[in-house]
Parts: C-alpha cells; sequence; structure tokens
C-alpha cells in the first residue's frame, strides 16, 4: 500500500466525482494465486509489532475470512500461514510503502505470506488522529495475502471506496460490494 496522492490531486477528485458514474459489478481484479487449504491461520509477531496491533488485525482478517468458506485462527506459534511483523528495511519499502504483503508459495498455490508494516511510519488505532489506521491497512494487506490484486487510480467515486484501492485514503473497516464479490470469486 501506497502513501497518499498529493492534496491537490485530491481536491481535482472531488470536483469530478460529480459528473462520473458509479461502477458496475466485476469490478476487481485478482492475482490468480491462492490458498488450498480449508483454513490459514495467522501470527502476530509481538517481538516486534506493539500489541496494539493484536485487535486491529485480528478484526481485519475476521472481516475476509466471514466472507469466504475457510477459518482462521490466531497461533501462538510460526508455523501459522500469514506473519504480521514490523521493518524498517529499506529493502522491504524500495517505494516508501506503508505495509507490503509478501506472498510465497509453489505454482498457483500461496504456502505463506508475511505482512510487514513499515517502522518507519506513524501508526494508529485511531480513526480521527494522525497516522496510518492500522485495521485499514491490514485488511488491505490481507486482501493481497488472500490472492487480490490491487484496483488502480480512477475518477469513478466508487473506486476510492475499495479496500483493494491501490493506495491508501482514509479509514476503511468494512469491505466494499467488489471487494467482497472479488474474494468469493477465489474461494
Ligand atoms: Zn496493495
Ligand atoms: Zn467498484
Amino acid at each position: 500500500m501506497k502513501k497518499w496522492f498529493t492534496i491537490a490531486t485530491s481536491l481535482i477528485f472531488i470536483i469530478s466525482l460529480l459528473s462520473v458514474p458509479n461502477q458496475a459489478s466485476g469490478h476487481f481484479n485478482t492475482t490468480g494465486k491462492k490458498w488450498n487449504a480449508g483454513y490459514v491461520n495467522f501470527y502476530i509477531n509481538n517481538s516486534s509489532l506493539p500489541t496494539t496491533f493484536d485487535t486491529p488485525i485480528t478484526s481485519a482478517m475476521r472481516t475476509w475470512f466471514n466472507q469466504i468458506p475457510m477459518n482462521t485462527q490466531r497461533q501462538y506459534s510460526t508455523s501459522a500461514g500469514i506473519h504480521f511483523e514490523y521493518s524498517r528495511a529499506s529493502s522491504h519499502f524500495p517505494n516508501d510503502e506503508i505495509a507490503v504483503a509478501i506472498v510465497s508459495g509453489t505454482g498457483n498455490t500461496i504456502e505463506s505470506v508475511r505482512i510487514l508494516f513499515n517502522q518507519n511510519m506513524t501508526w494508529t488505532t485511531s480513526s480521527s488522529g494522525s497516522g496510518y489506521h492500522i485495521q485499514t491497512v491490514a485488511l488491505h494487506e490481507i486482501g493481497h495475502a488472500l490472492g487480490l490484486d490491487h484496483v488502480g487510480w480512477s475518477l469513478i467515486p466508487d473506486t476510492r471506496n475499495h479496500v483493494m484501492y491501490y493506495t491508501y485514503t482514509d479509514v476503511k473497516t468494512s469491505l466494499h460490494s467488489h471487494d467482497i464479490e472479488g474474494i468469493k470469486s477465489i474461494y
């Protein structure tokens, strides 16, 4: 997930929104990769991530898994499929990304994912404070971890409300109907 566009761009957006239609369904992109299991458990590495990340990450996992016939549970061992960690390594964030999902597997089967939050950013659980909203970013990265790709830049107002919109816009704690269509198309 990348940082916001400039404010100037956002203002142009608002003007444009008035005259463009909403997007119809079938509006999502997949990576072609997926888990082939009845469950995908997750692990929060609390030796790097503060415990303030625990609740927003767990909520974000549930939000996606409530939509699909697959279970998830938090694990306290590193054998879990999705790992959440902090990282400061510039090699992980070559374009100053807020967070990244590193997806590994064989063929089209996902076997493990590391979701790295950029430790150089400011993080928050507050929906009104400064800093990046943890649950919002977790929701986006978990979408990648499950096989969804971005929807790209658009003037269509619908698009900016997608969790899988390519850049951070504002706080999102639930899925857009097109995010749900996307995940249901995979699982
Ligand atoms: Zn992304
Ligand atoms: Zn849409």
